[in-house]
């Protein structure tokens, strides 16, 4: 017999999660979910994905295939995602069936830089000063406004530092609008920044709200390398790192988790530069360096449970292993206080993320 549940709005142990995406975020999310005795089914195009492969099912469905959808909304008790770029009007679909948590308007916000910069500075979250670019004369004018350097970057589909260009003295700046196809855009004032953090905050279908503390990024080709914890900023900018993470995720009445990106600037700032919700690379560590992993936070936020205990065990760091740095699985399984997690891809492309390490010190 399955677990019985306290509240309606309790989804129990053996109940199936949905998940939308079959990368090494679902991966990871349908394991912690195991752990919790729930059954994951996975909605992804490409078959024999990661995520699939410790999963109890998978639909290679396509996400605007709706009988693809109601194949997947009839196995499923709960939904949430582990990728950005499903159409909004998928999760319209899906939350008209089942519970869709995060539902469409926080997916809507991160797919977008325009909205996603207009919410948070409504929330009185501060970023770097921006405009937006839709046409020749909105591009020069925002150079006028925000100065050089500034980056340009594509309100939507930009990752990894794709989509994006630095506006420098001398270029030619109707040139670089059209370099990305004169799509809408935003520019940025260039911050100068000492450090990239980001906070990892939770929160669940009861309401309840818990975020991890900062932690400190450092990124190569513009990719994430490591991340180490804790982040060597004041108590003062990790707490208004928090309240920012928060207010946001309340302010967007999210359920799941949010990950907010955040510099801090020379002049000691945070600002947030952007936010996904959805589990994060720069909260891996948080698998063998916390009581509760980002992954079993998601679960419980996503079936109403309790969300766990965020306290941090030890110093840690958290290094990606792309492409053929997976060779080194031998070396790494060797090491003491050397945690190895490999997501399951078949081909290590340059770049490629194959798994992580998270590396354990004593405090
Ligand atoms: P993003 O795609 O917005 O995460 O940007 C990728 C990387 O570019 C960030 O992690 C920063 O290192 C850098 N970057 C983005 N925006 C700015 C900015 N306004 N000023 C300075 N550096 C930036």
């Amino acid at each position: 017999m399955r677990p019985t549940s306290p509240s309606p709005r309790v989804i129990a142990p053996g109940s199936t999660i949905g998940i939308l995406g079959g990368g090494q975020l679902g991966r990871m999310t349908a394991l912690a979910a195991a752990n919790l005795g729930y059954k994951c089914e996975i909605f992804e195009p490409q078959r024999g994905c990661p995520a699939s492969q410790v999963s109890n099912g998978h639909i290679a469905g396509s996400y605007d295939n709706e009988a693809d959808l109601l194949r997947f909304v009839s196995k499923v008790d709960v939904i949430t995602l582990e990728f950005e770029n499903v159409p909004v009007k998928t999760l319209q679909i899906l939350e008209s069936y089942k519970p869709m948590r995060p539902g469409p308007k926080a997916l809507e916000l991160s797919q977008d830089r325009i909205v996603e910069k207009s919410f948070l500075n409504n929330c009185g979250i501060p970023t770097a000063p921006w405009a937006k670019v839709e046409t020749a004369e909105e591009m020069e004018m925002a150079v006028e406004k925000l100065g050089r350097p500034s980056v340009l970057k594509t309100a939507r589909f930009g990752y990894d530092g794709k989509g994006q260009i630095k506006i420098t003295e001398g270029m030619d700046v109707i040139a670089a609008w059209k370099d990305l196809n004169k799509v809408r855009c935003v520019l940025e004032g260039f911050v100068s920044f000492t450090k990239e953090i980001s906070v990892i905050v939770a929160r669940s279908a009861t309401g309840e709200t818990k975020a991890y503390e900062p932690v400190e990024n450092s990124h190569k080709n513009h990719i994430l390398d490591t991340t180490t914890v804790p982040a060597s900023i004041t108590d003062e900018q990790a707490k208004t790192a928090m309240d920012y993470a928060i207010k946001a995720v309340e302010g967007l009445e999210l359920i799941g988790l949010l990950a907010v990106e955040m510099f801090v600037t020379t002049d000691g700032e945070i600002l947030v530069n952007e936010v996904a919700p959805r589990p994060h690379n720069s909260g891996h560590w948080t698998q063998d360096a916390c009581v509760t992993s980002q992954f079993e936070q998601l679960v419980r936020a996503v079936c109403g449970l309790p969300l766990g205990s965020v306290e941090r065990l030890g110093r840690a760091e958290m290094k990606n292993l792309l492409g053929n740095d997976i060779n080194n699985w031998p070396a790494i399984l060797a090491e003491p206080g050397a945690h190895l997690h490999l997501y399951g891809k078949a081909e290590a492309k340059p770049g490629r993320k194959m798994g992580h390490v998270n590396r354990l010190f004593k405090d």
